[in-house]
């Protein structure tokens, strides 16, 4: 999609620090990070938010877990995460391509904000 943030990173059109990319999936770093590590993971097909998700895009929800989760283990923070998701204005979403949020290398609070 021409004008959305993260298909433009997809794209290469703007930079990031990638951190794992294959035909479906993109992880990089996230520019305002809220911990230690924090970095997000993305389906390279434009998807809104999961209150979006159609049958087809079952596989690459799989492949966003674990394409994250491989990372998180290459930065050290093997098994020891929060994964957020933000559906929706209202929920905190800012950028309409649904990401995961991957936050870890400190304790994490809850409730969250
Ligand atoms: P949301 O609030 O939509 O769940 O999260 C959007 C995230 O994208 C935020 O954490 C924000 O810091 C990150 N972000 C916004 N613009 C950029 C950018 O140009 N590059 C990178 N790497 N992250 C961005
Ligand atoms: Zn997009």
């Amino acid at each position: 999609m021409s004008d959305c943030l993260f298909c433009k990173i997809i794209a290469g059109d703007i930079p990031a620090e990638k951190l794992y990319e294959d035909d479906h999936v993109l992880a990089f770093k996230d520019i305002s990070p809220q911990a230690p590590h924090h970095f997000i993971v993305i389906p390279k097909k434009h998807i809104i938010a999961p209150s979006t998700l159609e049958e087809e895009d079952d596989a690459v929800i799989g492949k966003l877990f674990r394409a994250g989760s491989q990372v998180a283990e290459d930065l050290g923070i093997e098994g020891q995460f929060r994964i957020v998701i933000n559906n929706g204005k209202k929920a905190g979403q800012v950028v309409f391509h649904m990401h995961l949020h991957f936050l870890g290398g400190r304790k994490m609070g809850w409730p969250p904000g």
